[in-house]
């Protein structure tokens, strides 16, 4: 059995030392299943720390701007496009 570089070792809870189950939402630090925190801002949980879920506080709004506007830039983009080429290929 070959050593094992621990530097190359999957990561671990930034709060706990666990092995973690994944990274924060957020910010992307490691996080085990138990110092996670689910949050249902969309149409799916996901996990933030506990760093994340202090910073953001129990307010769920400025989430949920902040949704709304990844949402709604694409369309208003999209829409603008379709303008522009209605005009290009409607005009003849
Ligand atoms: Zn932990
Ligand atoms: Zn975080």
């Amino acid at each position: 059995m070959q050593h094992h570089d621990f530097s190359d070792s999957p990561a671990t809870c930034v709060h706990c030392g666990e092995l973690a189950a994944g990274p924060c939402a957020r910010c992307e630090v490691p996080l085990c299943g138990a110092c996670c925190i689910i949050t249902e801002g969309g149409t799916k949980p996901y996990a933030i720390c506990r760093d994340c879920a202090a910073n953001r506080g129990t307010s769920l709004q400025r989430g949920w701007t902040a949704v709304v506007s990844w949402i709604a830039l694409p369309i208003v983009v999209l829409v603008l496009a379709l303008l522009v080429l209605g005009a290009l290929f409607g005009g003849d």
